[in-house]
């Protein structure tokens, strides 16, 4: 009695080397009396170097960069056939292992790819057309910015333009972070964007190709590691990735790099000194409590106002988020947390949830009060805003769900 694979290998050398899945099922009943199905579509999978599902096998659980005679003889054509696997035709396929998984790829492609991309080189379209072995200019491979690899699962090129005036929504910063925003129909729940949040664990390779509005060809960057994604109020995501390698060479520098201010970077508060935050504290602090919650009443809109307590000139953000901090007894609002300073007071921060730089303004239902761990946490952590209204909000923070109020305490 031969065993599966061999029956299979036979069934397809019978019917000319190429065969349904229904005709291998047929051979294998009908001249050794083998009626399992599910056991021969098994092996007939497992056997397909271009299965990607392959590697739920456990002789496939391993790398494989030459084909294997007694387990790599097969090529998928379609959903239910096959042919006998042929190197010099199909290409060389085999298996590699990242981060603890395994994926089915192409060997001499990726071989291809390795010695064609020089980093920081320039390359069109229909260069990485070529390298990446496509045979055809799709309309996907015409626009979009993101383009799968067809020839191992879950690798992506991925094209960014950036804007030539200002440093815009989009940029690459002094530390290799690239800030990126999909475009605009494509919410948290899209596929292709909790694939890219996970593909750091997945060991998908995200090629980077870059360049400035009005270039012709894209520098080749090296590849993208998800560090975070932000999602604001209106739903948008934004993305944080880190180039690597980095740092990059100069002419790469020079072209692309931007010196991002830590203000737009954060999206938070611009850092006005300490002192004059620490001044404005410290006069808001001779309020009484029905006074704070009066005055967060009458705020006015006008950011750029001056308002004179006791005399004092002060600047009407520092005044509010002063007052908000007061309003709200100085602790962190989702730990409790207060830090003494040697003087007495206490610390903590003032958090925007609608960014300044998008036009979010100083007033208790922009505003969180937050210690420094929790502050950077909602800034750089994973954040999805449930619930926004005058009177709290609700957010899940790298897993975890809090409900903060934002009304005045009275
Ligand atoms: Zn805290």
């Amino acid at each position: 009695m031969p065993t599966l694979y061999e029956m299979v290998k036979e069934a397809v050398m019978s019917s000319g080397g190429t065969a349904t899945n229904k005709e291998i099922i047929q051979y294998a009943l009908t001249h050794y009396e083998h009626d399992n199905k599910q056991s021969m579509i098994d092996t007939i999978n497992s056997a397909s170097v271009n299965s990607l599902g392959r590697i739920n096998y456990f002789f496939n659980q391993r790398e494989v960069v030459e084909p294997r005679e007694k387990y790599d003889f097969l090529f998928k054509l379609g959903r239910a056939s096959v042919t006998l696997y042929n190197p010099a035709i199909h290409g060389i396929w085999g298996i590699k292992s990242v981060n603890g998984s395994f994926k089915v790829y192409r060997v001499d492609l990726q071989r291809t790819v390795g010695s064609s991309l020089v980093l920081y080189n320039l390359y069109s379209r229909e260069d990485l057309l070529r390298i990446f072995g496509e045979s055809e200019m799709t309309p996907t491979w015409r626009q979009s910015g993101i383009i799968s690899v067809k020839t191992s699962e879950g690798d992506t090129l991925f094209f960014v333009t950036l804007g030539s005036q200002g440093i815009g929504e989009e940029w690459v910063d002094e530390s290799g972070i690239l800030r990126w925003h999909p475009q605009k129909h494509q919410k948290r729940s899209d596929p292709q964007i909790q694939r890219f949040k996970e593909s750091n664990n997945r060991g998908d390779l995200i090629y980077l190709f870059i360049r400035v509005e009005g270039d012709k060809k894209y520098y080749y960057a090296g590849t993208l590691k998800y560090l975070s994604t932000v999602t604001n109020t209106d739903d948008r995501i934004f993305f944080n990735w880190q180039i690597s390698p980095w740092p990059p060479n100069q002419t790469f520098s020079s072209n692309i790099v931007k010196k991002v201010p830590t203000d737009v970077k954060l999206e938070v508060l611009t850092q006005t000194s300490f002192e004059e935050e620490e001044r404005t504290e410290k006069i808001v602090k001779g309020l009484s409590p029905d006074d704070v919650a009066n005055r967060l009443r009458s705020l006015s809109p006008n950011p750029d106002e001056y308002i004179v307590i006791n005399g004092k000139r002060l600047k009407r953000d520092l005044v509010a988020i002063s007052l908000i901090k007061q309003n709200r007894g100085f602790k962190c609002q989702i730990c409790g947390v207060s830090i003494k300073k040697e003087n007495g007071g206490l610390y903590i921060e003032g958090a925007h949830i609608k960014a300044k730089s998008l036009g979010g303004k100083e007033e208790p239902k922009n505003i969180l009060v937050l210690c420094p761990n929790h502050h950077k946490e909602f800034d750089y952590g994973s954040r999805v805003v449930l619930e926004l209204n005058e009177n709290l909000i609700r957010f899940n923070l790298n897993g975890n769900e809090y409900t903060v109020s934002l009304k005045i305490v009275v």
